[in-house]
């Protein structure tokens, strides 16, 4: 029975969706659910999470409902799966009174199979009594997070879908997310009133992404060169203010790229029309605020750079994530400034809840710690989220070759000299006041500034006021950084986070050890070989540039045509496949993973044209 139904799993698998093999996880977590488990299914972006329940429903009888927070992308799903020839439809605020009467009808006579709905429609009167009528077979909860207050997006309507348990105790539940928490992950649970789930982790690693930071120099500059390495490609700036990211937009124009600016201050019609620009591929860049990205499924944005630093680490992974969700080579850039630390400080110094100023510090010494380190990008990033690295050989390698710290190891020097400048001036400002001081405050008195607070405590009198003045802050800041990464000085949150010096410190400071440093990061980015390598370590295949692009052009001007995003046709991934292959034939076009039997049939001819005439 095994057998029968993974050979029924592969060949829908084909027949819809055009791909010959499951992503990580998907085909366990289908037939688990196919068992009548109820299921959660903690996925990557990108990760593959809309088949699991889509191939779901086709396998088996009865009406699938999808319960997704977001109103705006229901119509997407519902064109992408149409295109795909598979019958499904939504029920939201956003259809006419007609439309909604006739949707109902044709739910009456079956006609679909899935049916996306918001939360709070199922405590409308009578829903749940017309599922009940629709022969409810499955229910999967997209974006399943919302119901915990420890997700990052909570939404209390999520809390009402403890009544689908309540009155369909019999129907199997699949709840998915991208976040990856214990607590959230026992909150669905609990709040589901899940039946003994089976949970299914994925790896959080993203093979395709590849990472680098580099200092903030010139930031148009640095800007244009990213975005010269994806001509025609799309891209995402995320900026901290909105001004910034109309001042980013007007500074790409001018020199010839077509940008879009993107944030919570435009109205909401304004927002929509620049975010569908942005999808249908008719602008490429968009400049925004974070107020982006929630409710983009575009596959193919090639490239997210953060102008500005995130506010977290958990952010950083969710907006670079953005990137390369078909697999294909994506990449992710920081520019980064030690000056944007020193701001962020002092604005989190102006928060006025003592927690929320802990959490705030908390987070940005995990970011800061993260751009300054210089071990493997990837490798940190994982073990933030409590995953240690492993490659596609099942090693734990401490290198993963597809970013800035492990293509460019920054070069390391003797900096015992540095170090104890660093530690000296902590101690003797333990002398001189009784107290230590954060880390900020210790650089400013190392660099001789005359701030307010060196004033106050006298500190421009110490024997340590101004020895490092010959090198820039940000350095100092990145050599200090890197002693707590040492172990030689120590963070001490429950004291105001001062920096303390630890037993080894004083061991340098008595001259017993050596230190090692690294310089901090460098201005420029990869040299055009390293970009090279990098390429080459997330999987990017050469395809005939020609051809790709006449497939994409065609591609777009079938979207103009039907009225769809372009990607919903085909993905990137499809294309380069095709521009590989040249397929001759229609059953040679089948071969090509992401043509399924009925995009084959409507496009397949207009596509081998192109390719015939290449
Ligand atoms: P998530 O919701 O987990 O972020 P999606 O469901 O949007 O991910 O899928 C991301 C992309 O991966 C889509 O373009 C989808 O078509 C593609 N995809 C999903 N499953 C497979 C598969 N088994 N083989 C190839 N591509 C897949
Ligand atoms: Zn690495």
């Amino acid at each position: 029975m095994q057998q029968s139904s993974n050979h029924l799993l592969i060949s829908l698998l084909k027949h819809y969706f055009g791909f010959d093999f499951f992503r990580p996880l998907q085909q366990e977590i289908i037939t688990d659910s196919l068992l009548g488990k109820d299921t959660i299914a903690l996925l990557p972006t990108g990760g593959g999470k809309s088949l699991c329940y889509q191939l779901r429903s086709l396998a088996a009888p009865g009406l699938t409902i999808v319960i997704s927070p977001l109103i705006a992308l229901m119509k997407d799903q519902v064109d992408a799966l149409s295109e795909q020839g598979i019958q499904a439809t939504f029920l939201n605020s956003s259809l006419s009174r007609e439309a909604s009467a006739q949707c109902r009808r044709r739910l009456e006579n079956s006609e679909y199979r899935l049916l996306y709905v918001a939360p709070e429609r199922l405590a409308l009167d009578g829903m749940l009594e017309q599922l009940e009528r629709w022969q409810l077979s499955f229910i999967a909860v997209d974006e399943a997070h919302c119901i915990s207050e420890w997700g990052h997006d909570f939404r209390p309507e999520y809390r009402q879908l403890s009544l689908l348990r309540d009155r369909f105790p019999d129907v199997p539940i699949m709840a998915l997310t991208a976040t990856a928490t214990l607590r959230v992950r026992n909150d669905i649970s609990q709040l589901l009133k899940l039946r003994s789930p089976a949970s299914y982790v994925a790896s959080f690693n993203r093979p395709n992404l590849s990472y680098r930071i580099i200092q903030r120099d010139q930031p148009l500059k640095q800007l244009i060169e990213v975005i010269r390495d994806h001509p025609g490609e799309s891209g995402i700036i995320y900026c901290l203010s909105r001004a910034g990211t109309e001042r980013i937009a007007q500074a790409l124009n001018a020199k010839g790229f077509s940008a879009l600016a993107y944030h919570a201050g435009l109205d909401a019609e304004e927002r929509t029309k620049r975010q569908e620009q942005f999808i249908n591929d008719e602008v490429p860049i968009i400049a925004a605020t974070i107020a982006f990205g929630m409710g983009i499924d575009k596959p193919d944005v090639r490239y997210v750079i953060h102008h500005d630093l995130p506010k977290n680490l958990e952010s950083y992974y969710q907006e670079t994530g953005r990137a390369g969700r078909d697999g294909l080579p994506s990449e992710c850039v920081m520019l980064y400034s030690a000056g944007d630390a020193v701001k962020l400080h002092r604005f989190i110094d102006e928060l006025s809840s003592p927690q929320e100023r802990d959490i705030a510090r908390d987070h940005l010494r995990s970011l800061l710690r993260f751009a300054e380190s210089s071990t493997c990008r990837r490798i940190e990033l994982l073990r933030y989220f409590g995953e240690q690295y492993l490659s596609p050989t099942g090693a734990a390698p401490d290198f993963c070759g597809a970013c800035d710290n492990c293509l460019t190891p920054r070069p390391s020097f003797d900096g015992t000299l540095a170090a104890q400048k660093i530690l000296s001036c902590a101690v003797r400002i333990k002398q001189k006041s009784g107290f230590s001081v954060g880390l900020l405050h210790l650089v400013d008195v190392l660099c001789g500034a005359k701030t307010e607070k060196v004033a106050k405590f006298g500190h421009d009198s110490l024997s340590t006021y101004a020895i490092g003045k010959d090198r820039p802050r940000a350095e100092w800041l990145s050599y200090a950084n890197e002693l707590i990464q040492l172990g030689l000085l120590q963070i001490c949150p429950e004291r105001f986070n001062v920096a303390e010096v630890t037993e080894s410190g004083a061991a340098v400071l008595r001259g017993l050890q050596f230190v090692e440093l690294h310089q901090p990061l460098v201005k420029a980015g990869l040299s055009v070989e390293k970009r090279k390598l990098q390429r080459r370590r997330t999987g990017h295949v050469e395809v005939d540039p020609v051809l790709f692009g006449a497939l994409r052009r065609l591609r777009l001007d079938i979207a103009r045509e039907i009225k769809l995003p372009a990607y919903l046709i085909f993905s990137d991934a499809t294309l380069q496949q095709m521009a590989l292959l040249k397929p001759k034939s229609e059953a040679e076009m089948l071969q090509v993973s992401g043509v399924g039997d009925v995009k084959l049939k409507r496009y397949g001819a207009r596509f081998l044209q192109v390719i015939n005439n290449s």
